[in-house]
């Protein structure tokens, strides 16, 4: 499967954003967004070209699309299933994408990053309902249980990630620090996701 091998830390420049895709790096005063925020390259600092209207839908949905870590297919698939749904499509897709296991992992506060989650599941840590999953692009559904395997609990990297997090920092998970747990309570509202991106713009990239 093809996989993005340069510095992450580019795509947030390329977006002038964090996108959170380095762990705890991101918190800190190395992350090259607060040294260098301009897009990389010889002439990204230079002046600015006045960006089309298709430039800007198009950098909308590349933000998007690398906040979660996924490649132009899944993404194009999501969509899909975005539309096929009832209600707004752009809310839809931005529910999809926060009822992937590795985003769940990451906001429950298992990893540092979504990157850093899909490790984990992949490497068989993570347990959804008495079952070890390990498919970070699993949907999980409302009630759903996440948990880490016992025998994975004494990993550092989780507690490490877990100390960053607040107890109730999302309405819609709960999350039991004391047993490595946590609770799919709801797809979330839009109005709740901290996204800061406009997924309508993604829609009209798409409607051309
Ligand atoms: Fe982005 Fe994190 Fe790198 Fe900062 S440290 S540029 S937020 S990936």
């Amino acid at each position: 499967m093809a996989r993005y091998t340069d510095s992450v830390c580019k795509l947030c420049r390329r977006e002038r954003q964090k996108l959170f895709l380095k762990g705890q790096k991101c918190f800190t005063e190395k992350c090259p967004i607060d040294v260098r925020n301009y897009p990389p390259g010889q002439h990204g600092n230079s002046r600015r070209a006045k960006v089309s209207e298709y430039g800007v839908q198009l950098r909308e949905k590349q933000k998007i699309k690398r906040l979660y870590g996924l490649l132009e297919t899944q993404f194009e698939n999501y969509f899909e299933k975005a539309i096929k749904q009832k209600g707004i499509t752009g809310e839809n897709l931005v529910k999809i994408l926060e009822s992937r296991l590795d985003n769940v992992v990451y906001r429950l506060g298992f990893a540092s990053s979504r990157k850093q989650a899909r490790q984990l599941i992949k490497h068989r840590h993570i347990i959804v309902n008495d079952h070890l999953v390990d498919i970070p692009s699993f949907l999980l559904s409302a009630g759903d249980i996440i948990k880490i395997k016992e025998k994975s609990k004494k990993l550092d990297l989780i507690h490490s990630s877990l100390k960053r997090v607040k107890d109730s920092t999302y309405s819609w998970l709960s999350v039991d620090k004391a047993s490595l747990s946590g609770t799919f309570l709801q797809v979330p509202e839009r109005a709740d996701v901290p996204l800061n991106a406009n997924e309508q713009l993604v829609v009209e990239l798409y409607s051309k």
